[in-house]
């Protein structure tokens, strides 16, 4: 399945979440990207 992570909150939606408009359910934002790759994040110490 299809998952997008929004910009704003960056909290995750399914695409079901979203319906036909592309936008963020939690705070209405509309820049969204894709999280099928995974981010590597380097951790600080
Ligand atoms: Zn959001």
């Amino acid at each position: 399945m299809t998952k997008y992570t929004c910009f704003a909150c960056s909290k995750k939606i399914s695409k079901d979440m979203m319906g036909k408009r592309v936008r963020c359910p939690y705070c209405g934002s509309k820049i969204l990207y894709k999280a099928t790759s995974k981010i590597t994040k380097v951790k600080a110490r």
